[in-house]
């Protein structure tokens, strides 16, 4: 590989033609990174400078602007060079400084599988998707998000290089986290690549028996794709389509491999092994070619797909088919436009490039896209969003992730991600992680300092609630914390606070009433109690000839006791007898 600025700017100008500023800009950066990075080795032994170079490159090559290509030369400046954060603002300015910055929080950003008990495979999955929500909200902006993958794919290609331990851990974050977060974005091929390249770290020894059992099937399966390849170049022909290109796509080791274990290991029932892709130009012209294959051959049941009139939840739009082909073998077959295949290949990125190509005129008009499953809603405001753009700085704003801008992730010291609303503080996390941690809390520890309890948490924050047991929850706390469910438990808490409170300061009287009946004696007696703004617990009479006994029970302490007898013997001449004892 040779690293070189031509180059770089050969590969970001395939498509559209730079501006000058923007070919200086880049060659500024070219210099001045591998400055920084001058005389530091990768673990493999070559110049660092070559990662910074291979990261800009893999952007250049999904055609985004040129900012995004210098902060790629950029991204690891700040971090690990003597030149900082500051030096890039001054040189490059704000927006590339800032996109440098996100790389550089994202770097920060390690993946822990909780060792807990309680870690159903469920959870895990929940967790994963939490992160990756968390990663997007640090970022701010997707750009940041497409310089990390476009960082991670080199340093997976350079995994080899590193400590054993080390390659599992990012092996295990590229797979879980990374790649779904690829093909979330429509970046089918990046995601297939990342989860390739992390497959043998993860299963080597499954990796090694696909190579083994694989191989010549593959070769096997390509060779008879290329007879097929030719009969259907003829017929197509004969019915007036010229198709762009047609090309064979064998199934990734990492794919086939999960296939595989749904086909109890065998290699026969996987139709897809080497698929057949069929590039043509128009919607109308994908119909046509399905229909032409079909009469060659018969399909067989279930297995047409219409991906363009229903897209997949990512976007993914193509006609995939399985037919008995020749010599009876079952083969499936892909067919979609130039469009759809980029878009296939590289999602969002090729959002990009079509925008800046188009202006968004045809491309606005798309189907709309449906995801069925309720955890995809975010995926589908990303989508939303990515079409309602109409310019250039329109798709760059949009670029920046509001879509998550009500909500913020943290995490626990073990690595797990709460999900909880912007300017939530550190009760509001003590209560989401569990009812006694935020009865408990007396402070708290953020990324190992502490701060106060009405803090505003950060996304990507690593938080740490420190409590103790005689600690009761505080009214005040109302005031900062932001969920619901902390102000309800909150509440609930410092109402059992009252009450116990009130058992103790105020023990139960019980009054012994003595005097003569009378109509009405009830009613005035009890309304002294209440103009003492005493509660009446309960109330039990009994008479015995003219007279009657009221027993009154009440909370209140000694002093009003004796201030109500008082009033009681003045007000009410009936009363020939007054007293009262402590119940407890
Ligand atoms: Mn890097």
């Amino acid at each position: 590989m040779v690293v070189n600025v031509k180059n770089l700017l050969a590969e970001a100008q395939k498509t559209r033609e730079f501006s000058k500023t923007d070919i200086g800009l880049i060659e500024k950066a070219f210099v001045v990174a591998q400055k920084a990075h001058q005389g530091q080795k990768r673990k493999s032994g070559e110049p660092y400078f070559n990662h910074s170079y291979n990261t800009a490159l893999k952007l250049a090559e999904w055609q985004l602007d040129a900012k995004t290509v210098c902060a790629g030369l950029l991204h690891d400046v700040a971090e690990d060079t003597k030149t900082s954060l500051e030096e890039i603002k001054k040189e490059f300015g704000e927006e590339i400084s800032f996109l440098v910055d996100g790389v550089t929080k994202l770097g920060k950003f390690k993946y822990r599988v909780e060792n807990g008990k309680s870690n159903s495979a469920n959870h895990v999955q929940l967790q994963a998707e939490n992160i990756r929500k968390m990663l997007l909200a640090i970022s701010q902006d997707l750009r940041v998000i497409l310089i990390k993958l476009a960082d991670r794919l080199h340093n997976m290609k350079t995994l080899s290089a590193i400590p054993i331990q080390k390659q599992k851990r990012i092996a295990l974050e590229t797979s879980e986290i990374y790649a779904p977060l690829a093909y979330r974005l429509g970046m089918q091929n990046l995601s297939g690549e990342l989860e390739d390249l992390a497959f043998p770290y993860l299963y080597p020894d499954e990796y090694r028996w696909l190579i083994e059992n694989v191989k010549e099937k593959y070769e096997e399966r390509e060779k008879y794709l290329e007879k097929v390849k030719i009969v259907i170049e003829k017929n197509l022909k004969e019915s007036g389509i010229e198709p762009e290109k047609i090309d064979f796509r064998a199934k990734r080791y990492s794919s086939l491999y999960k296939k595989l274990l749904h086909q109890n290991m065998n290699l026969e029932q996987i139709y897809d092994l080497v698929a057949l892709r069929i590039i043509v130009k128009t919607v109308e012209e994908c119909y046509s070619v399905l229909g032409i294959i079909h009469q060659l051959w018969p399909p067989m049941p279930g297995r047409i797909k219409d991906y363009i009139a229903m897209p997949k939840p990512n976007g993914y739009r193509s006609l995939h088919t399985t037919v008995l082909c020749l010599d009876n073998k079952p083969t499936e077959l892909q067919i979609r436009t130039t469009e759809m295949h980029q878009e296939a290949e590289n999602g969002i990125a090729a959002h990009w490039l079509y925008q800046q190509k188009k202006k968004g005129k045809d491309y606005l008009h798309k189907k709309p896209v449906f995801a069925e499953q309720k955890e995809l809603a975010w995926v589908e405001q990303l989508r939303n969003w990515q079409k309602e753009f109409s310019d250039s700085e329109e798709f760059l704003q949009s670029l920046k992730i509001d879509f998550l801008k009500d909500r913020m992730f943290v995490m626990t010291p073990k690595g797990k991600v709460v999900d909880l609303p912007v300017n939530a503080t550190p009760i509001d996390f003590a209560y989401a992680i569990h009812t006694d941690i935020g009865d408990h809390c007396v402070g708290a520890r953020i990324n190992n300092k502490i701060v106060p309890l009405d803090y505003q948490l950060q996304s990507g924050d690593l938080v740490e609630i420190l409590t103790q047991k005689s600690k009761k929850p505080s009214e005040s706390w109302l005031h900062s914390v932001k969920t619901n469910i902390a102000k309800k438990k909150i509440r609930a808490a410092i109402k059992e606070k009252e009450y116990s409170g009130l058992l103790k300061s105020a023990p139960v009287f019980e009054f012994k009433i003595v005097a003569l009946d009378r109509i009405g004696l009830l009613k005035d007696i009890s309304s002294i109690f209440y103009r003492s703004h005493i509660n009446i617990q309960s109330t039990n009479t009994s008479s015995s000839g003219n007279y009657r006994t009221i027993k009154i029970r009440c909370e209140i302490d000694k002093e009003k006791a004796a201030k109500v007898v008082l009033k009681l013997k003045e007000s009410i001449k009936e009363i020939k007898e007054v007293g009262y004892k402590i119940m407890k």
